[in-house]
């Protein structure tokens, strides 16, 4: 096979999360020059957002202001795997590296995101049938994006509520010891009444 047929049959493989992003970027830059918007420079990762692994939040843009160098980071969250949904977040998030996160999800984030054929409502604005179109395309030619869903419980499991005694009589409480659970709970200090245990007094 020839180079030049290589070249037009097969995409590369990109061997890291980063280096695909990156590709990622510079293949939405002339979307974003196409709508009159200029791209600054991002770093671009796999990563969660501040507000954790099981916020749901599958993509996060950080000011120039919050980083020590000047240039916006953006995290795509370990959730996504799908090619297309991360350059669709991706491209969100380049809406707010471009507003240098000044406006949120307002009405200057809105006119970007309309100017890119973006729908939906703006704090999870994703891309419309036409540019989906063009991320599809974008993702057959970056080829698999190098990562693995991370699959991340969205709730917390409920810890069981901490030992206490209450008093029924007037309902001081006081946090128990695990070590002295087996004292039993003790006598109200106001009352002199024996309070009640409540929370998990088991294991
Ligand atoms: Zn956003
Ligand atoms: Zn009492």
């Amino acid at each position: 096979m020839t180079a030049e047929k290589l070249s037009t049959t097969s995409t590369t493989t990109i061997s890291t999360r980063e280096a695909w992003l990156e590709a990622g970027v510079r293949e939405l830059l002339p979307v974003f020059a196409k709508a009159g918007h200029d791209l600054p420079p991002c770093r671009v990762s796999c990563g969660f957002a501040s507000t954790g692994a099981r916020s749901g939040t599958i993509g996060q843009c950080w000011s120039t202001k919050a980083s020590e160098d000047g240039i916006n980071q953006i995290f795509i969250s370990p959730a996504l795997s799908d090619a297309v949904e991360v350059l669709d977040s991706l491209a969100h998030e380049l809406i707010h590296a471009v507003d240098n996160c000044k406006h949120k999800h307002g009405k200057e984030f809105k006119k970007i995101a309309a100017s890119l054929g973006m729908v939906g409502p703006m704090r999870s604005a994703g891309a419309g049938p036409a540019l989906k179109e063009k991320l599809k395309l974008m993702a057959t030619k970056l080829g698999p994006y190098p990562h693995a869903r991370l699959s991340v419980p969205k709730k917390a499991a409920t810890r069981p509520p901490r030992p206490r005694a209450k008093c029924m009589t007037c309902g001081f409480i006081v946090p128990m010891l695990k070590q002295f659970l087996h004292y039993g709970p003790p006598i109200c200090p106001q009352d002199r009444v024996e309070m009640e245990a409540i929370g998990e007094w088991e294991g």
